[in-house]
Order: structure tokens, then C-alpha cells, then sequence
């Protein structure tokens, strides 16, 4: 308490420092030191949606798709980070003036929700009861998911641009490493101080509407599958749904929250939506009744097949590495690539589903 108040005249007294040096600058410096730097590409879709991609961020950085209605603005996921998610408003403040008014997360994952705090309160943030329950509890910063992406990569990824560094002699090359040096340098540090989360402030349970003039937006929880609350957003005016990381083009994606035993029947109820179009939470749409459908059926080929292998490897005993070194996916190569192969992280995760030690 004593501190705190002998705090506050220091903390006033530099405010005024900052608005005096603020002041001496010339007004296009000024706005151009307070507004955040468009990292994101903007890439029109249809009239009214655009796809929103930041490249910047190694491993953290997700696809939001943004839908310009008549007065307002609704978004799918907020980045990784304050930073990311200020550029990703600053991307969307280049193609329309209309203000932001929802952003829907997809789930709760560090690529998808942890820009929500850098969001102003006069954007409506929406996501399952799961997403908001994961964010507010430690599962958050300590769950596999966080430490996977945001904790464990950093020390070989800068000792290995460090490296490259040292050994480079070309200056322009060098400098582009000096800046990825402080780039990752900075995330980690982010990731490693007490950042501030924000959860959705209305909770979807099974299915809600909202209404942007005549435009209907249906926030549906479809059943588990890449978490235990992911949630998708169909526009059927437009018959399209921006589906998060339920469904890949070509990937199966992260899975180390996922159910690989309910997720072929939650893409089956995708698969019964009337839509034209998916927008997946990374990379390309999904566009047209007979991709749809060929994309769904691999994932639904792809999710039983790991579960029967590695459920199987499980109850003769293995471990999960062994069960790994054992698993056989190169008929799904075709479709998955060299990522057919599931990480060490999906194995323990289908030990873990059970063994009923995941959180539901
Ligand atoms: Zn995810």
C-alpha cells in the first residue's frame, strides 16, 4: 500500500515527460510512434469477407477471417499475442472504417486467444463455456498446448539464429537475423512474463445467433474435437463457415488438446451444415460441396485409423514412443504429407483420453 502510493506522483511525473516529448514531435511522427504497425496481409475473399494472415510470428500466428457487414466488423480469433492483435486491427482499419464489434474465438489456443486482452471493451468477444473456462484457470499457462508453442521452442530457435548469425558474413542477411533475433527474443520474453488473458465475455453453450442488420451469424459448438470447446461460425446467407482448427485442407493439424475419437463425428455434423465454403483457423479455404466433402472424409479416414493404431499399441502395452516408432500412416500421405506421421504429443494425448486424464 505505502509503495503503490509513493508510487503514484513518479508514475504521473513521467506521464508528463512522455506528453511533453510527445508534443514536440511533428503530428505525422506522432501518429505514426502511437499506431501499431501493420504486420498483416490483407487478402479479399468475397465482397464482404477478407482473409487475414500475419507471417511474422513463427509458430504462433494463426488465419482470422474478417466479415464487413453494413455498419460493423466480426472477426474470427485474435492472434497470439497484444502485439499481433493490435497489428491484426490495424490490418482491418486499412480495408474498412467500420468499427470491430465481435471477435468470435474459434478455442482457447495461444494462436487463436491470447490477443484477446489487447482488444478495446467495445468488442464483443464470444467463445464456448470451454474456452473461457481454459482461459481464466492455469491450464493456460502451463497446459501442453502454451508450453509446446510458447515456452519449449524458444531456447534451440535462438540459439540456432544466434549461430546463424555468427557464421554470417553478408551485412544485408545478417541484419535480417539481427531482426529475427529480437523478434523471438521479445515473444519469448512475453510468453515468460505474467501477460494478461482475456475470456470470452459471452459464452456459447450449444448454438447462438447474433445479428449484424439482416446478416444472421450462428456461433455453433459442434462436439469435441480439436479441443473440448471449439466453436464455428456459419454465415448462412453466405453459406459459409469459418470453422477454426476442426478442419484443414491439407493438415491434420495440433493435437495435443484433441479428441481423435469424437472428432470424426463433429466434422460430420460440419459436413450436414449448408455451406459452399469453409475457412479453417490456418491457411487455405475449403471451397465447394465435392472438396468439402473429400477434405472431411480423409480427416474422418485419417482421426479413426490413429485412434484404432495407437489405442491398439496402448493395450499390448507400449509405450508412447514405441507406439509412435510402430504407427504406420504413409497411406496418408498423399493427402497429409510428411505430417501424416502424428507427434509424440497426439500418442500421449490418446493415452491420456484413456485413461480419462484429460479435462473435458
Ligand atoms: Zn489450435
Amino acid at each position: 500500500m505505502q509503495t503503490l502510493r509513493a508510487q503514484r506522483p513518479l508514475v504521473l511525473a513521467s506521464l508528463l515527460v512522455v506528453a511533453g516529448a510527445t508534443w514536440r514531435l511533428a503530428p505525422a511522427a506522432r501518429v505514426q510512434a502511437q499506431g501499431p504497425v501493420v504486420r498483416h496481409r490483407m487478402t479479399r475473399l468475397t465482397n464482404t469477407i477478407y482473409r487475414a494472415d500475419n507471417p511474422g510470428t513463427a509458430g504462433l500466428n494463426s488465419t482470422s477471417w474478417v466479415f464487413v457487414n453494413d455498419d460493423d466488423v466480426l472477426v474470427t480469433d485474435s492472434e497470439g499475442s497484444l502485439d499481433a492483435a493490435r497489428s491484426l486491427l490495424a490490418g482491418i482499419a486499412t480495408i474498412t472504417d467500420k468499427p470491430v464489434r465481435y471477435l468470435v474465438d474459434t478455442h482457447f489456443h495461444i494462436d487463436h486467444a491470447y490477443g484477446n486482452a489487447a482488444l478495446p471493451s467495445t468488442v464483443q468477444i464470444i467463445g464456448s463455456d470451454f474456452t473461457h473456462r481454459m482461459l481464466v484457470s492455469t491450464e493456460a499457462r502451463e497446459g501442453v498446448t502454451f508450453k509446446n508453442f510458447g515456452v519449449d521452442p524458444y531456447p534451440a530457435r535462438l540459439d540456432n539464429i544466434r549461430k546463424q548469425l555468427a557464421a554470417e558474413t553478408d551485412p544485408g542477411r545478417k541484419q535480417a537475423l539481427e531482426q529475427q533475433l529480437a523478434q523471438q527474443t521479445a515473444s519469448y520474453e512475453f510468453y515468460r512474463s505474467d501477460f494478461p488473458l482475456k475470456a470470452p465475455n459471452l459464452s456459447v453453450k450449444e448454438e447462438m445467433s447474433i445479428w449484424s442488420g439482416a446478416k444472421e451469424f450462428r456461433i455453433m459448438y459442434l462436439g469435441r474435437a480439436h479441443t473440448a470447446g471449439d466453436v464455428v461460425v456459419y454465415v448462412p446467407s453466405e453459406k459459409v463457415v469459418a470453422n477454426g482448427d476442426i478442419l484443414f485442407k491439407a493438415t491434420v493439424g495440433w493435437q495435443g488438446d484433441a479428441f481423435p475419437n469424437e472428432h470424426p463425428d463433429t466434422i460430420e455434423a460440419l459436413r450436414k451444415i449448408d455451406a459452399e465454403l469453409l475457412l479453417p483457423g490456418h491457411g487455405d479455404p475449403i471451397q465447394g460441396r465435392g472438396e468439402i466433402d473429400r477434405v472431411i472424409g480423409n480427416m474422418q479416414n485419417y482421426l479413426r485409423e490413429e485412434w484404432r493404431q495407437v489405442s491398439a499399441a496402448k493395450q499390448a502395452g507400449l509405450t508412447p514412443e514405441d507406439a509412435l516408432a510402430k504407427a504406420d500412416f504413409t497411406r496418408f500421405r498423399d493427402f497429409y504429407g510428411n505430417g501424416a506421421t502424428p507427434s509424440l504429443a497426439a500418442v500421449r494425448r490418446i493415452y491420456n483420453i484413456i485413461d480419462n486424464k484429460v479435462i473435458r
